[in-house]
């Protein structure tokens, strides 16, 4: 008996979480990704921390207050909120995922180990969680150090973090090594691409 088979492009509720240590270059990897592959779309944060010089409010993160952010977790806003840093609040905000799906867009993520772990949690085999695996730890220092950004104290903080979320590699669906940029950058390109195969169904 042969089968007919239908291609049916099904709303894509699908989210593609990047994490990594910190310095362990997944932001360049998610800026490239967002700018070739026009399906996907940012899920831009809210954060307590200082806004760079450079970083735009809404595009980067929500930079918001202490506060503020205390209110949206009493309200059941976030789908996962980390306090990355002492005293510094990571959160995803449900209503930019839903948004995101509404335009028929896929959530892309750059956040911490314990946010992907806490998303992959909730979305399941509707997630791709990749972690980008630094080619060795001393080279993650010294990226951490070439950010001028850090005073000396949150820099000694996101070391030692650093080193703690090394740990989580294996808890992924993915680790992609980060020796080569480019190398890196298409192996998660594909990844992404794999996971995104239009869902195909069989009608009898
Ligand atoms: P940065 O301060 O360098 O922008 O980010 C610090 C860390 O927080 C990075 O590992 C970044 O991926 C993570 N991060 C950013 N947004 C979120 C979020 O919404 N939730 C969590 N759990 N981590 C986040």
């Amino acid at each position: 008996m042969s089968h007919n088979v239908t291609r049916v492009l099904i709303p894509p509720r699908k989210v593609i979480v990047i994490t990594a240590p910190s310095g362990a270059g997944k932001s360049s990897i998610v800026r490239k990704l967002l700018k070739q592959m026009h399906e996907l779309a940012f899920s831009v944060s809210c954060t307590t921390r200082e806004k760079r010089l450079g970083e735009e409010h809404g595009k980067d993160y929500f930079f918001i207050s202490a506060e503020e952010f205390k209110k949206r977790i009493t309200n059941n806003e976030f789908a996962e909120h980390e306090e990355v840093y002492p005293g510094k609040f990571y959160g995803t905000l449900k209503s930019e995922i839903e948004n995101m799906w509404n335009n028929l867009q896929v959530a892309v993520f750059d956040i911490d180990v314990k946010g992907a772990v806490n998303l992959k949690k909730q979305f399941g085999n509707d997630a791709l969680t990749i972690f980008i695996q630094p080619p060795s730890k001393e080279s993650l220092i010294n990226r951490l150090k070439n950010r001028a950004t850090e005073d000396d104290k949150s820099l000694k903080a996101r070391i030692k973090r650093s080193e703690e979320e090394l740990a989580y590699a294996d808890k992924f669906d993915k680790i992609v090594l980060n020796r080569d940029f480019d190398t890196a950058y298409m192996r998660v390109k594909n990844l992404v691409i794999g996971f995104l195969k239009p869902e195909t169904i069989h009608v009898h």
